[in-house]
């Protein structure tokens, strides 16, 4: 109870008021409607890649803006963003008074704003232009997952591009690319698994592609998540769906991802969280799952780490005891007396799941943060469970004895050989959408890393603790005995390297 009540209090970070637009085509058809969506940089470490509408945070001018015939205050501050957003991530201008500004003058205008000239409600007024409420359908209101390195609260609202407007993604570095697409389309891309999202976003696709209705906001309107309650069970890609669950685990990541994959054989991959409310949570989503014709074939354990095995037990239970665990024969051995794995995976054994999708995940033993390290990748669709191994958030820790830099800069390689790589799923923090750039900044930070380590062993430091001082100059005190741990894991493959030795006295110096 106590330490549920503390890690409580790391979790309840307030989310920040955001607002999104879902722009409607002029003139479009009403049976099944076109929307513009944008595409985020690849280079993004938070849903890099990702499809989404344009929107973001709320800027304290947003709160002074006039909307007319709004005299909900909160609501006109969130309209404010909302069109400020649309103005500068797409250069459209959905005000009153807009439709007798030049291309040339909204450009000027843009220029205003973002060169902070003028603020949003003194560009309004000086160029007379008018938000009115009426041009603002309220669709609901999304929090992140608490597993977010950022937490936002979401508004949605529906308005359609004015008339010879175009909107057109204006070089802003968070976007790299934005087209109409009919909703439907849009839904049947991420069916055929080639675009990623998040909730609200297709929930609002899905809804729209039904049509503008009269009943139309009553459907967005329809799920709790579309009035601030938070998303649990999350389908990033169909047959994928992340459920991420309270754990003690390594800050700043507060929460383990537990993967139930396959849409109608399915396993479940790391059920993490020792919390009776979380095991209670997911075993629900479970059975929701069973209820929809899901048959659960397997519970699978990526590592031997606790915050990725604490509810095995609670799970296996709650489905009477008739679902297998299975694990890597150096996990199972490493559980031993904890938890009972009833069947061992080997490297590039094949888990076939029958469905529509029909997934097929290989397994890859991919030792370096832990010797008995699973990952699964699925080759038709390109996405990869990674465990620990590369997370959404947060740092991965290579640990000796258990981690080993040498094998874990390996893991890294077989993984970013893999053909047609298109996502990552993590055991914290959200999906990666450009798998390739992270693996890649992964390698680059471990090899600069241990460059600066032989340097500093070449330039006299002799322990980890003295290496630490010099070369992690960029991390908190408070981690630094963490660093060491990873600094002797460089040390160790150093070693075996012939660079550094270890002298009688268990000091380091540099191989001569
Ligand atoms: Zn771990």
């Amino acid at each position: 109870m106590q330490s549920s009540e503390k890690s409580q209090k790391i979790t309840a970070a307030t989310p920040k008021d955001a607002a999104a637009v879902i722009l409607l085509k002029q003139g479009t058809d009403a049976s099944d409607p076109e929307v513009y969506w944008v595409r985020r940089s690849h280079k993004l470490a938070f849903l890099g890649g990702f499809h989404a509408f344009p929107g973001g945070q709320l800027d304290e001018s947003d709160r002074e803006t006039p909307v007319e015939n709004c005299d909900d205050a909160e609501r006109a501050a969130m309209i404010a963003c909302a069109a400020r957003e649309l103005f500068e991530e797409l250069g459209v201008l959905a005000t009153r008074g807009a439709q007798t500004l030049t291309v040339g003058q909204r450009a000027s205008l843009l220029d205003d704003l973002e060169s902070r000239r003028m603020t949003w409600p003194e560009l309004l007024k000086h160029y007379g232009l008018q938000l009115d409420v009426e041009d603002w359908t309220f669709v609901g209101r999304w929090v992140t997952p608490p597993f977010s390195p950022r937490r936002f609260d979401t508004w949605f609202f529906m308005t359609r591009c004015p008339a010879k407007q175009e909107p057109r993604v204006t070089g802003d570095a968070e976007l790299e690319a934005g087209e109409w697409i009919r909703a439907s389309e849009a839904v049947a891309r991420w069916q055929r698994s080639e675009v990623l999202t998040v909730p609200p976003v297709l929930h609002a696709l899905k809804t729209i592609s039904r049509g503008l209705t009269e009943d139309l906001v009553e459907r967005f309107l329809y799920v709790p998540q579309a009035h601030g309650q938070p998303v649990r069970r999350i389908e990033f890609r169909p047959g994928f769906i992340c459920f991420p669950v309270r754990t003690e685990t390594k800050p700043p990541a507060t929460h383990t991802n537990c993967y139930i994959v396959g849409s109608r054989e399915v396993v479940i991959i790391d059920p993490a969280s020792i919390y009776e409310e979380e095991q209670q949570a997911l075993a629900e989503c479970v059975d929701e799952l069973r209820a929809e014709g899901r048959i659960i074939r397997e519970i699978i354990l990526t590592h031997l780490h606790p915050d990725h095995v604490g509810g095995v037990q609670a799970l296996k239970e709650h489905l009477w005891g008739r679902v297998p665990v299975a694990a890597h024969r150096l996990t199972a051995k490493a559980l031993e007396g904890q938890v009972s794995v009833d069947r061992l995976i080997e490297d590039g054994e094949m888990i076939d799941l029958a469905g529509e999708p029909h997934l097929r995940l290989r397994a890859m033993h991919t030792p370096g943060h832990a010797r008995g390290h699973l990952c699964f990748y699925e080759e038709a669709t390109g996405a990869l469970i990674t465990g620990d191994n590369i997370v959404g958030l947060g740092s991965v820790l290579i640990d000796p004895p258990e981690g080993n830099m040498r094998d874990y800069l390996e893991s890294l390689e077989r993984m970013r050989a893999l053909p047609n790589l298109t996502v990552l799923f993590g055991a914290h923090g959200p999906a990666v959408g450009s798998p390739r750039v992270k693996i890649d900044e992964y390698i680059r930070h471990r090899l600069e890393r241990e460059e600066n380590i032989l340097r500093a062993v070449r330039g006299g430091a002799s322990t980890p603790k003295e290496i630490v001082e010099r070369v992690y100059t960029d991390v908190h005190p408070k981690a630094h005995a963490m660093a060491e741990r990873a600094v002797l894991a460089h040390l160790e493959k150093l070693e075996t390297d012939n660079l550094v030795t270890r002298t009688d006295n268990g000091q380091w110096k540099a191989s001569t």
